[in-house]
């Protein structure tokens, strides 16, 4: 396995499961990819992946409960309040936007007949509410602008279900589930070459050799030729590389500096309502009444910010808050210890999750489509059909990956061989 993110270890335990022997190589010197929990501010802080998503399908729930991870339902506290420049939402008001929500998902639904279009130009526009709905659908949630998003994706791939919490983060459930796996980090792979019967995966660690590989490194990292591919991978393989571009999620956490709560409550979501071509950052405060609050810039914003620099998306941060707070916000929060990701300008990720370009469906299949008769795979989030962009859909994909490179060796059960 090349990764040991979610789909790596997921493939890394079906194969074993299978009774083929393993190894995986990891370029960082830890395990988990964009899953990763930060300590620095004392309590568990998720830089990547947050929520496991989809509750009721996703694998991880089952396997997390298993481990002794204790898992919180999120949505049944979830108390958002909306800033419309000067006041809150009234009660009112906010009855209106989510009556505007289902509204604005009924025209979006109704316009998947038009195949090939982009969430943009499905998504309703000049109601009071919709450019602060598709700014939502888009850069929050799909980390990607609605105008670079097939439309049929972004339908395939909503997620339902409840939206559950780890109490000790994202990268604890992985770091929990990887145990035992023989994973060797700071293994970064160059070159793998793929001619033979086998496959080898070569890079400062040295050669490695197997009769199967399953590569679970981003679409971003394809894209910039990270990894060198001797027979070069398949044209149809590399467009949906190209088809499928990372978008960006970026987060921030700031911590409390006193006991001013900015009056709201645990869990409490921070938005603001946008007008057309307007970008913003929205905010989760004080998860589990830990005492900080956390922040994410997605897509176009984002991007500028990994572009520009920590120090841009503090300020970013802190222009946010002091819309609604004033000078309040810099009293709050401790500005000088703030913890930031940065996915965009992270060698072994390029990105957050991946996004279908409009008009090019049929792209996830064909990134996952075996290679060399199932002896080359890739896996990931970005080859999931409807749970792309998530730990649950890199996991499914990891585990189909190696089910499929099983079956390609011909393993019978029970039996013994190298991937
Ligand atoms: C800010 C943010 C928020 C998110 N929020 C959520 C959320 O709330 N819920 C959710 O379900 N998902 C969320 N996601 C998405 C989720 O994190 C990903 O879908 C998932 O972690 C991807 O897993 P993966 O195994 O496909 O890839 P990765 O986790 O990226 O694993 C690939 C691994 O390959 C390694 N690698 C790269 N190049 C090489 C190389 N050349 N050699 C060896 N190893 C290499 C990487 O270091 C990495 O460990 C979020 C992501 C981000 C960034």
């Amino acid at each position: 396995m090349v990764g040991a993110g979610a789909a790596g270890i997921a493939a890394a335990r079906e194969a074993r499961s299978l009774g083929l022997r393993v190894r995986v190589l990891e370029a960082r010197g830890r395990i988990g990819g964009r899953a990763l929990t930060d300590h620095s501010l004392g309590t568990p802080f998720d830089l990547g992946a947050t929520w496991l998503h989809a509750a009721q399908s996703n694998p991880l729930v089952p396997l997390a409960e298993a481990a002794g991870v204790e898992l919180f339902d999120h949505d049944s506290v979830r108390d958002s309040r909306v800033w419309m420049g000067g006041r809150w939402a009234s009660e009112a008001e906010m009855r209106d936007y989510g009556a505007a929500e289902r509204a604005w998902h009924q025209a979006v639904r109704l316009a998947a007949a038009r195949p090939g279009i982009s969430l943009a130009d499905a998504a309703p526009r000049g109601g009071f509410w919709d450019a602060t709905l598709t700014h939502w659908e888009g850069p929050v949630i799909a980390a990607a602008e609605a105008r670079d998003i097939d439309l049929g994706d972004y339908l395939a791939t909503l997620l339902n279900g409840s939206n559950l919490l780890p109490r000790d983060g994202c990268g604890h459930v992985l770091g929990v589930l990887a145990q035992g796996l023989p994973v060797t980090l700071e293994a970064p792979v160059e070159r793998i070459s793929w001619a033979g019967r086998g496959v080898r995966a070569e890079g400062p660690f040295g050669a490695l050799e197997a009769r199967a590989a399953i590569v679970t490194v981003s679409t971003g990292v394809l894209a910039g030729g990270g990894i060198r591919f001797d027979p070069a991978l398949p044209d149809s393989t590399m467009a949906a590389v190209h088809d499928l571009p990372m978008g960006l999620l970026t987060k921030i956490g700031l911590p409390a500096a006193g006991e001013d709560r900015l009056d709201l409550p645990p869990f409490g979501g921070l938005e603001r309502r946008l007008e057309e071509g307007e970008r913003a950052m929205t905010f989760v405060a004080w998860p589990f009444g830990r005492d900080h609050l956390q922040g994410f810039a997605g897509g176009s914003l984002a991007w500028d910010m990994a572009r520009e620099g920590d120090e841009a998306l503090v300020d970013l941060a802190f222009s946010e808050l002091r819309r609604i707070y004033g000078a309040r916000a810099d009293r709050a929060l401790r500005r000088a210890d703030a913890v930031l990701s940065d996915w965009g300008r992270d060698p072994w990720a390029l990105g957050a999750y991946a996004a279908l370009r409009p008009g090019r469906g049929g792209a996830r299949e064909a990134l996952s489509a075996p290679m060399a008769g199932g002896r080359l795979m890739l896996a990931g989030e970005a080859c999931h059909p409807n749970l792309a962009g998530t730990l649950a859909g890199a996991w499914l994909s990891g585990a189909q990956a190696a089910r499929q490179a099983a079956g390609a060796l011909g393993m019978p059960a029970g039996g013994s061989s190298s991937a």
